[in-house]
């Protein structure tokens, strides 16, 4: 017997009972992007290698161990995109999108990463993210943190992140600081396991990102990255503080927090959680104000964060159940015999055609009474509307409630003026976060 073919290794089938969930949770997303007046943008889930190699760095986990890279039957060499801010600045730059102008944009899709599959870690996931291209100042940071915080308080989550916040510096701020790393981390030779030795010469800051205790401990000692910083980007990390003091917004300084993509500079910042083991961090960002030059655009400064959803939905089903449960019906159409089929299909039209935003299902399959109320029930119908001979015939319908047992008789002409009144005035589903 042949052997079922399977998904592959770390990339997830997302089931209705999921993607309930996700729409719920994308809407709230894009709403809050739309009150800040961010647009969307859509890129190809594949671009050149070196975009990704240029961009986030040849030293870094993402570009050395992570990348879905292959070569085309044109001999080119591309890649899945593990992140989304390469591709945005590469179609800026392409489309003219960015030279003296302002740009506030969001984007949402699937990236790759060949990691070890774990909760809330896969190998496809998905992100979305919001850039802002043309403004250096910090209170452009300090809104995009707004924007996030806003985010947590839609979702109902905001007890259970933290905003952690550090900032890089400049470039030459971070060459020095380079120097001072390769002689600490050279004391310590003996202590560093294979990949730190190598990324001490390579690309030093990146040892800060290590991921083994003891590297960790020797690194209480390590020169701290602010020290080395700038005068402009330390005024710019204070103001960005005191906006986020002003907003009432809590942080912590983490001198450690650098990131694992090279672009970044001056402001870098995580919210994290401790709810979801070692996959802790939900949404990381910071400023990125080389990285449209380094990719052949005029100088341009950016900012911008990226939010795992997967890990946000984990979160969010942990601490507000309510918006992770499935999606109800709002009406259910029952027949009395298959002869009225075609009328209640008739008549779930016509509702339709009236009330387009109720989740309306009609019965499939005939059965009795009572399997019909049954599947109604399984769908978590709050109205169920049952057509017998005697009704269809006087052009009326059974109209009962199912939270109360109640039910009455009415013209069909004036069911949607009662569906109306049901589902607009709090009492049915419509107005909850089931929907
Ligand atoms: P981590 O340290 O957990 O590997 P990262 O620093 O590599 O995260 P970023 O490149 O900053 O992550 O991506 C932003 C967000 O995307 C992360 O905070 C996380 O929520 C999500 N993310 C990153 N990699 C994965 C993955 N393999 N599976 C699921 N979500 C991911
Ligand atoms: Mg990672």
């Amino acid at each position: 017997m042949k052997k079922n073919i399977r998904a592959i290794r770390g990339m997830n089938d997302y089931l209705p009972e999921e993607t309930a969930c996700w729409q719920r949770v994308e809407k709230i997303l894009k709403n809050v992007l739309d009150s800040y007046g961010y647009s969307e943008i859509r890129l190809p889930i594949i671009e050149q290698t070196p975009l990704f190699q240029r961009a986030i760095g040849a030293v870094t986990d993402v570009v050395e161990k992570e990348m879905y890279t292959f070569t085309d039957r044109n001999g080119d060499n591309l890649s899945l995109r593990p992140e989304g801010t390469a591709g945005c600045v590469r179609a800026g730059i392409e489309h003219g999108l960015l030279y003296n102008q302002e740009k506030r944009l969001w984007y949402m899709g699937p990236m790759f990463r060949y990691e070890r599959p774990q909760k809330g870690r896969y190998r496809q996931f998905h992100q979305i993210g919001a850039e802002v291209f043309g403004q250096r100042g910090p209170d452009v940071d300090a809104e995009l943190i707004f924007l996030t915080a806003r985010w947590w308080r839609a979702l109902g989550i905001q007890k259970d992140v933290a905003l952690e916040l550090n900032s890089i510096g400049a470039m030459e701020a971070r060459a020095r600081y380079r120097e001072a790393m390769i002689i600490f981390l050279r004391q310590h030779e003996d202590r560093l396991d294979e990949d730190c030795r190598r990324r001490m010469h390579t690309n030093p800051m990146r040892v800060l990102d290590t991921k083994n205790p003891d590297i960790q401990a020797l690194l209480n000692d390590a020169p701290v990255l602010v020290n080395y910083c700038d005068n402009d980007s330390q005024a710019h990390f204070s103001r960005l503080c005191e906006l986020l003091n002003l907003a009432g917004i809590p942080y912590t300084i983490n001198p450690r927090l650098v990131r694992g993509l090279d672009y970044y500079n001056k402001t870098v910042f995580e919210w994290v959680t401790t709810r979801l083991g070692s996959q802790g961090t939900v949404c990381g960002g910071g400023r990125y104000d080389g990285l449209v030059e380094q990719l052949g655009g005029r100088a341009t400064p950016a900012v911008g964060c990226a939010m795992g959803i997967e890990r946000l939905i984990l979160l969010v089903q942990t601490v507000n159940p309510d918006i992770a449960a499935e999606t109800r019906a709002d009406v259910y159409l029952v027949a009395e015999g298959e002869g009225l089929q075609s009328e209640v299909l008739r008549l779930a039209e016509q509702l339709r055609d009236t009330q387009p935003s109720l989740r309306l299902m009609t019965n499939y399959g005939g059965g009795s009474f009572k399997k019909q109320f049954g599947r109604a029930d399984k769908h978590g119908a709050r109205i169920a509307l049952v057509l017998g001979e005697r009704e269809a015939a006087a052009g009326q319908v059974v109209v009962k409630d199912l939270a109360t047992g109640s039910q009455e008789i009415r013209a069909q002409n004036d069911v949607d003026t009662y569906l109306r009144s049901i589902f607009s005035s709090g009492k049915g589903y419509r107005e909850s976060l089931h929907r």
